[in-house]
């Protein structure tokens, strides 16, 4: 189950000008003759730009342009493809993309209305400025099928996780901090070689185990209790994402038979998966698992959502999804239970879906419980 898929094919998307050629193509249908790209993953995809301020425009003649400003000029030639116009600025990166828009005569342009303030959408409709039509998901839709060198990125941020992982797994004792352990991880995912940890770290003691996204506290490790981590690495912009239940000494017997239900759920659920298949269904096989066993009301969240440049992106797998997996989607498959009072446990790892096979990036042991 862990070889790579063998369906693996030409690479359509596999650079920031393939991907805008991908986008160039939906304008027509819009009768628009450019679209304006402020969120900041959208602009890396398809400009290489990694930079937190700036606008990128596609249009469907060309000449494409990036707008940003003074800090990102070094950014702008080390990152951005050449064959986009790059443009630097002294006011804020909306107004110059309005006026870029302006002095070329476009008329009507698409924007991605999840990456435009209220306040923003205002003052361009009281300005002089090109007609905006609102669309959603055309870059996500490109995002959600991995080319190569994105996969490449993946997988090194999933092994950096594991390493850190393993480095850390040696400092839990009693008397050790939540907080001390999460710093701890942090600093290994570095000295691994990723660019920083993918969120803010999740370590998870006892009780605390059974809130699935409790901040770490400052509180102690004691004997017979589950430790939970949840983190991730960067690397190349691209996130990991991945969780593992261990215990300090013997847990309560409850939580050594719910690790045993997670992990059925897991492993159905990784056998299960395949290209061309609803989030609703997929988050069904480990959710019947776990419901079958009388857990359901304990499994509050979804099985899993789709990795890249960002920690969540389409498509998730849910009781309501209505994605549908394509083949080199990577996605997490994360089942859970959680028992107020008690602790929880979630096993989690990073997948890519194929169409005879899965390939699973993420690869710290978790087949037995461990108890140390
Ligand atoms: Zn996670
Ligand atoms: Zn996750």
């Amino acid at each position: 189950m862990a070889e790579p898929p063998v369906e693996a094919q030409s690479d359509p998307l596999a650079t920031p000008a393939a991907r805008r050629d991908a986008l160039r193509s939906r304008l027509e249908s819009a009768e628009a003759t450019a679209m304006l790209i402020t969120g900041f993953p959208n602009i890396r995809y398809l400009s290489g730009f990694s930079g937190s301020s700036g606008a990128l425009i596609v249009t469907a003649q060309g000449p494409d342009s990036l707008v940003t400003d003074f800090r990102y000029a070094g950014q702008v030639r080390e990152e951005v493809d050449p064959s986009i116009e790059s443009e630097i600025h002294n006011e804020n990166a909306m107004s110059a993309a309005r006026k870029w828009l302006t002095r070329e005569n476009h008329a009507k342009v698409v924007f991605e209305s999840r990456y435009m303030s209220v306040a923003e959408w205002m003052d361009w409709k009281s300005s002089d400025g090109p007609q905006l039509e609102a669309v959603t998901g055309w870059v996500v839709a490109l995002r959600m099928r991995k080319s190569e060198p994105e996969l490449i990125a993946l997988r090194r941020a999933a092994a950096v996780a594991d390493g850190a992982l393993a480095e850390v797994m040696g400092m839990i004792r009693p008397g050790v901090t939540e907080l001390e352990l999460a710093a701890r991880l942090d600093m290994a995912v570095i000295e691994q070689g990723g660019e920083g940890s993918a969120f803010e770290t999740i370590v998870q003691f006892g009780e605390h185990s059974a809130r699935p996204h409790a901040r770490p506290t400052h509180r102690k490790l004691a004997r017979g209790e589950v430790v939970l981590f949840d983190f991730g690495a960067i690397v190349d912009g691209y996130a990991s994402d991945m969780s593992r239940t261990v215990a300090c000494g013997r847990p309560d017997p409850e939580i050594e038979s719910v690790y045993r239900i997670v992990l059925e759920a897991q492993r159905t659920a990784l056998d299960g998966l395949c290209a061309g298949m609803s989030g609703r269904d997929a988050d069904a096989l480990g959710r019947d698992v776990i419901e079958a066993a009388g857990y359901g009301p304990q499994f509050g969240h979804s099985l899993g959502h789709g990795i890249g440049l960002e920690v969540h992106e389409p498509p998730g797998m849910s009781r309501l999804s209505e994605w549908r997996l394509e083949a080199d989607t990577v996605v997490t498959v994360e089942p859970g239970i959680y028992i107020e009072g008690l602790g929880g446990v979630r096993i989690e790892d990073v997948v890519r879906v194929g169409c005879s096979a899965i390939e699973i990036l993420t690869s710290a042991p978790k087949d037995e419980f461990i108890v140390l």
